[in-house]
């Protein structure tokens, strides 16, 4: 059990073209620190915005602060996995900046982390300022996601959580180019529990997903926790080759019996169709799979850092 005079907190930021929210967000952090009294390093990483998010961040003159400026726009993802990779507290708490994650919240997931728990989970019981369509395809994808995944992905929960160091050293080993953040850390297991809360809208600024980048998400959680689809290619193909055979045996028989006649030519053209359609579905799914491995295999590194300005206040808490 981590010592509680001892322990020191890093909280992960990625931030990508929030400079209208980053001053409100660094004041209630801030807020909510002053409370806690422990050793805390604030990582913001700068997922290379094009706004003036770095100088705002810049801008707090926090000893507390420590800022990783990725060479480009990597995605939060990946803006995510840089941050878990400098954070050296005991705990590292990973939160998004646009406060629809309250940082209130972050004294009840230290005190699970402290009862023994290695991922603390913020879970969102209501969900503000989203539309129906958001929420239903959300409740749509965990439910998919559910269903065909071994590994339990906890529904209606973001990135929002506390993990110990020992989930962070785990999760540091999945170099995978394609991370699934909410999978992955599902799939390290370690004693976990969730936290409800009530999420708010947006303070300010946009989200960055639209409907196109969520289906490209959903496909992308199920293809990295699953290869059921690929199965589903073999059974349809199964199916049909039974069926078909059926189908003939009948031909067979009513040509023998009623004589040969060339009608049909409308059913031939739903039965080639429909096959054609299949396959194609199929090969579509084996390329999605495919697609994936070809990223995989260049073995490239995650990402690239620009520059990196660790915390200063650390090494005189540790003393
Ligand atoms: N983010 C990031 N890189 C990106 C997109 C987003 O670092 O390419 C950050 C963003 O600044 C925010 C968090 O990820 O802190 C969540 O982003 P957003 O609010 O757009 O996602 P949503 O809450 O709609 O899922
Ligand atoms: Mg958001």
């Amino acid at each position: 059990m981590p010592n509680n005079n001892k322990f020191t907190l890093s909280i992960v930021v990625p931030a990508y073209n929030e400079e209208e929210v980053l001053p409100e967000f660094h004041k209630r952090l801030t807020e909510v620190l002053e409370n806690l009294s422990v050793p805390v390093e604030i990582l913001y990483v700068n997922d290379g915005s094009s706004d003036e998010t770095l100088k705002v961040i810049n801008g707090f003159h926090d000893p507390r602060v420590a800022v990783i400026d990725l060479s480009r726009n990597f995605g939060k993802e990946i803006a995510l996995t840089a941050g878990l990779d400098h954070a050296c507290g005991e705990a590292v708490v990973v939160i998004d900046a646009d406060l629809q994650d309250p940082p209130e919240l972050i004294p009840q997931l230290i005190d699970k982390w402290q009862e023994g728990f290695d991922v603390v989970y913020a879970r969102r019981t209501t969900r503000d300022g989203e539309s129906f369509l958001k929420k239903a395809s959300a409740k749509l994808f965990y439910r998919v996601i559910q269903g065909v995944s071994r590994v339990k992905i906890p529904a209606d929960t973001g990135d929002f959580r506390l993990l110990s160091r020992r989930a962070v050293e785990a999760l540091k080993q999945l170099r995978e180019t394609h991370r699934f953040m909410k999978g992955l850390f599902a799939w390290i297991g370690y004693p976990q529990v969730a936290v409800n809360y009530h999420r708010d809208p947006r303070f300010a600024g946009k989200t960055k997903w639209n409907y196109w980048q969520l289906w490209n998400f959903a496909l992308e959680g199920i293809t990295s926790f699953t290869i059921n689809p690929l199965k589903i290619a073999t059974y349809l193909g199964l199916m049909t080759s039974v069926f078909s055979f059926t189908y003939a045996l009948f031909i067979i028989y009513k040509t023998l019996v009623f004589g040969e006649s060339v009608q049909g030519y409308p059913s031939l053209m739903v039965v080639i169709l429909f096959l054609g359609g299949v396959q194609l579905m199929s090969l579509g799914v084996i390329g999605e799979y495919l697609g994936r491995m070809f990223n995989e295999t260049k073995q490239r590194p995650l990402y690239f850092v620009n520059s990196f300005n660790p915390s200063t206040s650390q090494n005189e808490s540790d003393q």
